[in-house]
């Protein structure tokens, strides 16, 4: 991608509320802090590159296992950043740049490099393909990536109510009819918390990524998927959700899923065209397939087979 057509993308970063949600995000901050904290003599004396180091807080988690930090960021936040580590006092350990880590070149390779890249439905962002540029480029031989694996879920779910605020609201709004904008508003697939209680089906991993392994071709993939339905019911949507391990001595792992306590990244909801009617024990069958929209490669497009409907998404 060329980077003045990333603009938009990194000033975004720039606006102080989307820091403020990372990191009151306790899940998510928590668990990058236990993998550095519990492994610090594996990061003791090494060093690390922050890819997105947005606020510095990685950057300086890592610090205080004696590690040699690099901080690299496009956004104007990095501006805060170099103050935040000035009131730390942590300027001799951790050193920031300004830029796209594309362009910029170091003066040695890199024994760790952490980065937070997840966006929804984890692909969502299209960052990860910085995090394996940099992994080709500036990892060190038996260098790590922090986190080291991600995996991808889909799951049932049902939710009548919801569904009836956001879907079929378009049936009569205030008296009028609007159902066409239904099959438009289906095709969005939505961010939101759905509560465990609404999961009708067995869960199903539908991509396994290992960081150190795989290439940016392989976030476009086909999966087929078979979910068991646990009660007698309809079936509102599709629910996506990822899980993210840092593989280390001392492991540690987070899930983005229903079950787990929420996160910024929520789930994504595929919604059905229409409810489906569902019984306890037969398998919902299908394939989903998950692609870059093509002019715009930090947008997703998801196609959904099942029972002869052929449903298109767009994650972005
Ligand atoms: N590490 C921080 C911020 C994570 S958000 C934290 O955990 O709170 C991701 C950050 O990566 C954003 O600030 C964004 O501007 C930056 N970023 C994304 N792609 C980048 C790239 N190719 N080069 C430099 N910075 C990038």
């Amino acid at each position: 991608m060329r980077p003045e057509e990333d603009e938009g993308y990194f000033n975004s970063y720039a606006h102080f509320d989307i820091h403020h949600e990372m990191l009151t995000d306790r899940i998510r901050t928590e668990s990058y802090r236990d993998a550095i904290m519990k492994n610090s003599n594996l990061l003791n004396g090494k060093r690390v590159l922050d890819l997105g180091c947005g606020t510095a807080i990685l950057s300086m988690f890592c610090a205080k296992t004696g590690a040699m930090v690099t901080g690299v960021d496009m956004s104007d936040v990095i501006y805060q950043a170099m103050d935040i580590v000035k009131e730390n006092e942590l300027e001799n350990t951790i050193k920031l740049c300004k830029g796209r880590l594309e362009d910029l070149d170091f003066e040695h390779k890199f024994d760790f490099i952490i980065s937070e890249w997840m966006g929804y439905f984890l692909l969502f962002e299209g960052m990860l393909d910085s995090v394996l540029y940099a992994r080709d480029k500036h990892l060190a031989n038996g260098g790590l990536l922090l986190p080291s694996r991600c995996t991808l879920h889909l799951v049932g779910m049902e939710d009548m109510d919801t569904y009836e605020k956001i879907i079929s609201f378009w049936n009569d709004v205030y008296g009028f009819k609007m159902s066409c904008m239904q099959k438009e508003v289906v095709k969005e697939a939505s961010t939101d918390i759905v509560k465990q209680q609404h999961i009708i089906t067995s869960a199903v991993q539908i991509a396994d990524f290992d960081l150190m392994k795989i290439t940016p071709n392989d976030t476009e993939f086909t999966s087929k998927f078979s979910l068991t339905v646990k009660r007698d019911g309809k079936l509102t949507g599709f629910v996506g959700y990822f899980d993210t391990y840092f593989d280390m001595p001392s492991p540690v792992f987070f899930s983005t899923g229903p079950q787990a306590k929420p996160t910024h990244w929520k789930q994504t909801i595929f919604y059905l065209p229409s409810p489906y009617i569902i019984k306890k024990g037969e398998c919902v069958e299908g394939t989903i397939c998950v692609r870059r929209k093509r002019k715009e490669i930090r947008s997703l497009d998801v196609g959904i087979s099942f029972a002869d409907q052929k449903l298109k998404y767009l994650v972005e």
